[in-house]
């Protein structure tokens, strides 16, 4: 297939080449954790910083982020990784030539352009408050859940960033107040993160009013807030319409990788040009070098199926999200994906571990589970907040069937894993039934992300869908990714090289199924039921 082109008619002219290296550095602002990952020339990380921040919950379905403490986790990552690779001999300091930006998706944060302040706690992608609004538009609109899907590829859902806003402006009066007078501002947490390291300047002085900074999103954030159009990657004015929501709190949409902006005075990386910005699924799928038919899962504190289409726009009929694969400069042409999102994956892990407090770690569950054989005709559905694809239930929540007496801690372990592979499975299911029915046979899936660093679960994986499970040598691909997008706009290094990949499968990890056809058809339908079980359990009138 031939590669996306990205001119580059006047290279980013480093200020200064260090004869000890170029470098280029990601921030990787995730649901749990802040990284800063600094990659030289050959793409191998000489330096890292990691930090977990605040989950806050205020009520059941709710989930809060602080975004100042979200830019601090930046600052303070920044500052430690460029001193942990600077302590090991690499000139950072003059060698570092872009950054790239990925991000938790949908996030929305709402902030004051004069002071700079957030008016609200982000609203964080798994939260459900929404629901009530959600089910107001449903009603309301022909076509319900299905309105807007044809301009935006997505359902009306909890998930996305428009219904978030929509809640910050009935229910949050400095919002609503902010947005009469013009003083708001809207972003998920790449534009709140890239406006402050462009100049919003209480990342200098926290006591005095902002200066604005760049207020800006790219076109992967943005196709997820329902608000721009999939087809002409611009605001879409018919759905601002409908939903009330005024064009001039948006921030301008940029492509994946181009020069976005400078890093201002006062950070850490202080004149760096920003070169690059996907969502994390985005950049994941890039890090991946997903192209045109092939597909990658993500598996993190939910899990993401996104199978890259081409030039292709699919409208799902089969409850997946259509959305962009990446667009690698501004005038390069848009590839697509479809999307298969799963909110709960290892936060069920975190579950065993936080809430049952039978593991103390998360690769614990590897031992833990490998203690049986097979979960004991356990299932357990962790539709926690409800379900996404391919069910979109909000009002499903969690259960677990099939318990006997004989069940133990160790099928419970099992059953949890199993979950988030079945759940998986259901995704690419329907990316064959949306694609004419194909099976997976012949079919190979790319795996990424915290909790695929687990063997076992990799292997569930491989057998329940019946297709091999790739898993490369570096599983943060979605620092990989945002890092691949912004050194390609500076010049580090070339689409050939960054879709080249022998050197990569040489260090990749395959998992193929040994479970038998029938075996395998007879979980499914167990699991299928205990879906079905989970459906309707929630009181959404509360
Ligand atoms: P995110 O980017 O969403 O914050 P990560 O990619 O950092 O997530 O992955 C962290 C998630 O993966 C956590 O929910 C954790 O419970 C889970 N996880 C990490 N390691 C393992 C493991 N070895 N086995 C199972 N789950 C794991």
């Amino acid at each position: 297939m031939t590669l996306t082109t990205f001119p580059r008619k006047k290279p980013f002219k480093p200020r200064k080449m260090s004869k000890k290296g170029t470098f280029v550095g990601s921030i990787d602002q995730g649901t749990t954790s802040t990284r800063f990952i600094i990659y030289d020339q050959s793409f191998k990380a000489i330096g890292s910083h990691q930090t977990e921040f605040t989950q806050i919950f205020p009520q059941a379905g709710w989930i809060e982020h602080n975004a100042m403490e979200i830019m601090e986790t930046v600052r303070v990552c920044m500052a430690k990784a460029i001193d942990k690779a600077t302590a090991d001999g690499h000139d950072v300091d003059n060698g570092l030539l872009a950054i790239g930006v990925t991000n938790q998706r949908e996030t929305t944060v709402v902030w004051s352009k004069s002071t700079g302040r957030p008016l609200h706690n982000a609203i964080v992608w798994m939260d459900v408050r929404t629901s009530a609004i959600c089910r107001r538009l449903e009603e309301q609109l022909p076509g319900g859940k299905q309105h807007f899907q044809d301009a935006c590829g997505l359902p009306i859902s909890t998930y996305f960033s428009a219904m978030k806003f929509l809640w910050l402006l009935e229910n949050v009066d400095a919002v609503k107040k902010a947005v009469e007078s013009g003083d708001a501002l809207f972003g998920t947490i790449d534009s709140w993160l890239i406006w402050n390291l462009t100049g919003g300047c209480h990342s200098v002085d926290p006591t005095q009013n902002a200066v604005s900074g760049l207020h800006v999103t790219d076109v992967s954030n943005a196709s997820r807030t329902m608000l721009m159009n999939i087809k002409t990657l611009e605001w879409d004015k018919p759905t601002l319409e409908t939903l009330g929501i005024p064009i001039e709190i948006l921030p301008k949409i940029v492509s994946n990788s181009e020069i976005i902006g400078t890093v201002a005075k006062g950070w850490p990386t202080a004149n760096v040009p920003i070169a690059g910005c996907l969502g994390d699924q985005h950049a994941a799928m890039l890090g991946q070098a997903c192209r045109k038919g092939e597909a990658k899962s993500t598996y993190g504190t939910g899990a993401f199926i996104l199978l890259n289409t081409g030039d292709e726009v699919i409208i799902s009929k089969h409850g997946l999200l259509g959305t962009i694969a990446y667009k690698l400069g501004p005038n390069a042409p848009t590839n697509y994906a479809l999307e298969g999102s799963i909110a709960i994956a290892g936060a069920a892990v975190q579950w065993l571990r936080d809430s049952l407090g039978i593991i103390k770690t998360a690769p614990e569950t590897e031992d833990l589970a490998k203690q049986v054989d097979n979960s004991g005709g356990v299932y357990f559905v962790p539709a926690f907040n409800g379900l996404f694809a391919p069910w979109w239930k909000d009002d499903a929540r969690g259960a677990m069937v099939g318990i006997t007496r004989f069940t133990n801690k160790s099928h419970i372990a099992r059953a949890v894993l199993e979950s988030i592979c079945f759940q998986a499975n259901d995704v690419l299911d329907s990316m064959h039934k949306e694609k004419g029915g194909a099976t997976n046979e012949g079919f190979l899936l790319r795996v990424d992300g915290g909790a695929s660093a687990n063997n076992l679960l990799m292997q569930i994986q491989a057998d329940l869908m019946g297709c091999p499970v790739v898993r490369p040598a570096d599983i943060e691909t979605t620092a990989i990714g945002a890092a691949y997008a912004a050194g390609l706009a500076v010049g580090v290094w070339t689409e050939d090289e960054i879709f080249s990949t022998e050197q990569r499968q040489a260090k990749e990890t395959t998992f193929r199924p040994i479970l038998k056809e029938e075996q395998r058809k007879k979980k499914l339908e167990s699991w299928y039921k205990a879906v079905t079980r989970s459906f309707d359990l929630a009181d959404l009138s509360l």
